[in-house]
């Protein structure tokens, strides 16, 4: 088998615990779980956003499999670093805010900031990267990672799923520096990849009981899939990822590279233990406005409009506090805050979405230039 997948409407614990407690249970994960000693959940605390936002990975099953992992006997710990560059204060407030930390505590868990410990160098084995890698120490103390992401769209890559997860095995300072030195969505993603074969977890368990799509990770809207899922293989979590978003393959960075790579294979079927993989959403996710123009628009106007339809950030200034989260954060140097209120430098910007994906006010957002280029010439208040 390669994907264990339980149906779970929402995140009632008792309904959560008898989900966990069945794809723990399918014979290729049981083995796997039994009798280790120490266990990392290595979850997506992306910023500091409440459990209802679904930004992150929901308590609730944090919760159940702490509970689930310690009645088999192992101690466990959940841990991640969150994105931006303000290091460990920006990853407990991102622990604290999303209910994780809580959730892992009352579970009797520890709970990590990735941020606030060692990196180590890890080899990594593509010429080409950068070398070495350097990952959490958490994660390589002999602990069985077990890697549990919430699935959304990203704005970058396309999706966040089990690969793109891996990411926040980093420290927050070196993420920020690989988006600037692989600006590239593929080069960035051949980076996706190398850090996923680096963190090498042993399992994947999937949140995808309510998914974000549209202008994902951070700003789009949930889709009530109602889906947990289980492997011991990231990419194929991708491949079924796919699958559950109803999206060809070629749709996510990360897949293609890794397809490339000779790690993945879109013609491989999915075998499936438990339940059927298939959401209770009845149509495709909605892609985010970054991936859209080749899907939504025809070829002959992508061919004479193009530099009209590209998207761009913009930041509102209703919303903005100029906190200058998002300047700290930008590998580009493209944004400066000027009057107390945040300000994108177009020229310098390289299209990662850092921002937006990171801006807790939700004031960075991405539209079309012609909509922009038509506000700054008719007095709008876009930046
Ligand atoms: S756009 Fe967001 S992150 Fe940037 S200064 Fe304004 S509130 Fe802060
Ligand atoms: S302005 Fe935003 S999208 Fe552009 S480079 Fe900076 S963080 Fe990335």
């Amino acid at each position: 088998m390669d994907v264990a997948c339980v149906h779970c409407r929402d995140y009632d614990l008792g309904r959560v615990r008898d989900s966990v407690e069945r794809l723990l249970s399918s014979p290729f994960i049981a083995g796997r779980v039994q009798g280790r000693e120490e266990v990392l959940l290595k979850v997506n605390c992306l910023n500091p956003h409440p459990p209802e936002r679904g930004v992150t990975t929901h308590p609730a099953l944090v919760r159940a499999l702490c509970d689930a992992l310690r009645e088999r006997g192992a101690k466990v710990k959940v841990g991640d670093s969150a994105g931006g560059v303000r290091g460990k204060a920006h990853t407990a407030q991102a622990l604290k805010a999303s209910g994780l930390a809580q959730a892992a505590l009352e579970a009797g868990a520890e709970v990590v900031n990735f941020d606030a410990q060692k990196a180590v160098p890890v080899t990594n084995l593509r010429k080409e990267g950068p070398d070495p890698l350097y990952l959490a120490a958490s994660l390589r103390q002999g602990n069985l990672v077990i890697n549990v992401p919430k699935l959304k769209t990203h704005l970058f890559t396309g999706l966040s799923a089990a690969v793109k997860n891996c990411y926040g095995g980093l420290p927050g300072a070196y993420k920020h520096q690989l988006h600037r030195d692989y600006p590239e969505v593929s080069e960035f993603s051949d980076v996706l990849v190398d850090v996923c074969l680096a963190v090498a977890p042993e399992l994947c368990i999937m949140d995808a009981v309510w998914s974000m799509e549209g202008n994902g990770p951070a700003m789009g809207t949930l889709v009530n899939t109602g889906l947990l899922l289980a492997t011991t293989d990231p990419f194929v979590m991708d491949m079924a990822a796919c699958q559950v978003v109803r999206w060809p393959f070629d749709s996510v960075s990360t897949n293609r590279q890794a397809r490339r790579r000779g790690l993945m294979d879109e013609n491989q079927a999915i075998l499936v233990w438990g339940d059927p993989l298939q959401g209770q959403n009845q149509r495709p996710f909605r892609r985010p406005l970054s991936m859209s123009l080749t899907h939504r628009i025809p070829g002959w106007l992508l061919a004479v409009a193009f530099d009209w339809l590209q998207p761009t950030v913009v930041v509102d200034d209703e919303t903005c506090t100029g906190c200058g989260f998002c300047v700290d954060s930008c590998p580009a140097q493209a944004m400066s805050v000027k009057h107390g209120r945040a300000t994108v430098h177009r020229d310098r910007c390289i299209a990662c979405y850092c921002c937006v994906e990171l801006c807790r006010q939700q004031s960075v957002d991405l539209k079309r230039r012609y909509w922009v280029r038509w506000q700054e010439s008719y007095g709008g208040r876009t930046r």
